[in-house]
């Protein structure tokens, strides 16, 4: 039999030594590059340089010592007669180990000081080639590209009599192939910052924008912090303002919602994010006149468009919730719909365009910083989605469930007359969940989302936080809510939450209440509990969805006295038959979804 031959050329030389003179013992003959050949030269083991079969001396200062078909022929030859013929042709000995590891990029380019030139060099070539090429070649040859294999490696070597066997040879492939991706990635992402981001002059528009420097992460202290693509452009871009990592979880997620949405139901829709999940969401169903004056656009001269419809509708369910938002429109903003944001406090927009005038309007906003981006509508997100926690990796399929009517067929109660306005009520809910932090129930009520439990472990807490924003949401209708004295010159959040201490019935003590008083011209009168109950019972027809089934019938009933009549959520609770049996005994319509959507 030939001898068998071992190719090295490290960087790292921890181990080295010890491993050739194990494999020197083992009878294998070795090969090795300039540095790695030397060091183990000499350790007085004798191994020759890969020049001497090649017969071409390393070049360019090192950057041409391995690349040759002597070595990678003898690498990559399958043990079948006609690649050992092709051998025999240009004399040329098969290679069984290959043992490599490379130049530090990483480490290289994290130096201060660092310039383009010093990372240019610290690519390493011939090194990933030799990895890539024994890994490919893993039915025959052997490749270990970590120094802390080599002594498992070399007992087995021994054991097996020069036969490590195949499920070695493949992991240590594995691991190689490893190796080079997680090198090629370092490569992509340092080039990624010198060359395709969008904080490098020529700002922002020109040339393709792969990636995008953020002020920081979820925190102040989590820098540096980047969004980015690995192949093509960013699909948006900032026309105004920079995201932060925050704005931009809420951005994407709004977006996709509102896309959906008019989708879904053929009208213009909108989002008011918050902490990644929706604080209000709707499509554009027009504004009657106490709506208007609920969602505080009755003063608003520019005419109301459906777009700006459903951004009202969005920011007004819950305004307090709603401060600061993010937004999403799912078309072009007009100019309506930029005078009504231009009034909130919000924190950017996302919008598959804008007309000039809206342009102007919102590029005015907090001092010319507010964030505006524009997101390509014909983007098509990757099937499948990856994130990293706690240093994991995890993957899963994107969540592509269509919601639509054909959803909401499966009606398992007595009472089965879902009306249209209810069907877009209960897709308005259904889809806000899709894009909300689990366990989340949404109430909705003429297109738009009038109440939502989001993030709370268990599905009763979310049923009554839903319901008591819903509550609240309708005790806003009150004339006695319309018609409270403010001051003249009190600004809108203020007023806002002014507003949500009276409906919420807060009892004031101190300074808090002189505060809150001295809003108004006049100290109104509280609600008292039968103002509120009886106010409360004109709300009926409201649609209420869940991301999960409802595990016990308290949540119907829940959802009941906040004027729920229609439901949505998957079967499959052991509990099902009660929950049904609680919806009929309201009268309610109750749909079982076959979908569950959690969302993290
Ligand atoms: P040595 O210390 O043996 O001179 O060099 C070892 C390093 O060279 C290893 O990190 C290996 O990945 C790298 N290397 C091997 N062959 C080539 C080549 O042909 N070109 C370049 N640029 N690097 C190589």
């Amino acid at each position: 039999m030939a001898v068998p031959i071992a190719l090295l050329s490290v960087y790292d030389k921890a181990n080295l030594v010890d491993f050739a003179s194990g494999l020197h013992a083992a009878g294998v003959r070795l090969l090795g590059s300039g540095g790695t050949a030397k060091k183990i030269r000499e350790a007085g083991i004798p191994i020759e340089d890969v020049s001497d079969i090649t017969k071409a001396p390393e070049m360019l200062g090192g950057r041409v010592k391995t690349l040759h078909p002597t070595v990678h022929g003898g690498i990559l030859a399958r043990s079948i007669p006609s690649d050992e013929q092709d051998l025999k042709a240009q004399s040329i000995s098969p290679i069984s180990i290959v043992v490599c590891n490379l130049y530090p990029f990483t480490s290289t380019i994290a130096r201060p000081g660092c310039t383009l030139t010093d990372a240019v060099e610290e690519i390493d070539i011939g090194g990933v080639t030799l990895l890539r090429a024994a890994a490919k070649n893993h039915e025959r040859v052997s490749v270990l590209s970590d120094p802390s294999d080599y002594t498992e490696f070399l007992d087995a070597w021994n054991k097996g009599d020069g036969d490590v066997g195949q499920s070695i040879r493949s992991k240590l492939a594995l691991k190689a192939f490893e190796m080079t991706a997680e090198y090629d990635d370092a490569i992509s992402g340092y080039f990624r910052v010198q060359y395709a981001s969008a904080d490098l002059p020529p700002k922002k528009l020109a040339g393709p924008v792969q990636r995008m420097t953020l002020r920081y992460g979820a925190n102040p202290h989590q820098k540096p912090a980047q969004a980015y693509v690995t192949e093509g452009e960013l699909p948006f871009k900032a026309l105004c303002g920079s995201p932060g990592y925050i704005n931009l979880l809420d951005a994407l997620n709004a977006y996709a919602l509102v896309k959906e949405l008019q989708e879904a139901l053929n009208l213009p829709a909108a989002a008011s994010f918050k902490h990644v999940s929706p604080a209000g969401a709707a499509v554009g169903v027009a504004l009657d006149e106490t709506e208007k004056k609920v969602y505080g656009v009755d003063d608003l001269k520019e005419p109301l468009t459906p777009l700006a419809c459903a951004y009202a509708r969005a920011r007004g369910a819950d305004r307090m919730s709603s401060f600061g938002d993010f937004i999403a429109l799912s078309a072009p903003c007009d100019l309506a719909t930029a005078r009504v944001i231009s009034r909130e406090v919000s924190d950017g927009i996302i919008a598959p365009g804008y007309s000039t005038e809206a342009l102007d309007v919102l590029s005015k906003k907090k001092g010319g910083k507010y964030c505006v981006l524009q997101i390509d509508p014909s983007y098509q997100p990757a099937e499948v989605e990856t994130r990293q926690v706690y240093g994991v990796h995890m993957q899963q399929k994107r969540n592509d469930a269509k919601i639509d009517a054909s959803l909401f067929q499966n009606i398992v109660t007595k009472n089965k007359a879902l009306p249209a306005q209810a069907r877009t009520d209960l897709i308005v809910a259904t889809l806000a969940l899709k894009y909300t932090q689990s366990n989340s129930v949404a109430y909705a009520y003429r297109g738009a989302i009038v109440g939502i439990g989001a993030g709370q472990q268990s599905r009763i807490h979310c049923t009554r936080l839903a319901g008591t924003k819903a509550d609240l949401w309708w005790l806003r209708h009150h004339s006695r809510v319309l018609a409270l004295p403010f001051k003249k010159g009190v600004k809108r959040a203020e007023k806002a939450n002014a507003i949500d201490l009276f409906v919420g019935g807060e009892v004031l003590e101190g300074a808090e209440k002189a505060q809150w008083e001295s809003l108004f011209e006049e100290v109104p009168q509280p609600l008292s509990a039968e103002e509120r109950a009886s106010y409360g019972k004109q709300l009926d027809g409201v649609a209420c969805s869940s991301d999960a089934f409802f595990p016990f019938p308290d949540n119907v009933h829940r959802a009941r006295r906040s004027g729920v009549k229609y439901l949505a959520a998957p079967s499959g609770s052991v509990m099902d038959v009660e929950c049904i049996k609680a919806a009929d005994e309201h009268d309610m319509v109750f749909a079982h979804t076959s979908i569950r959507l959690f969302h993290h």
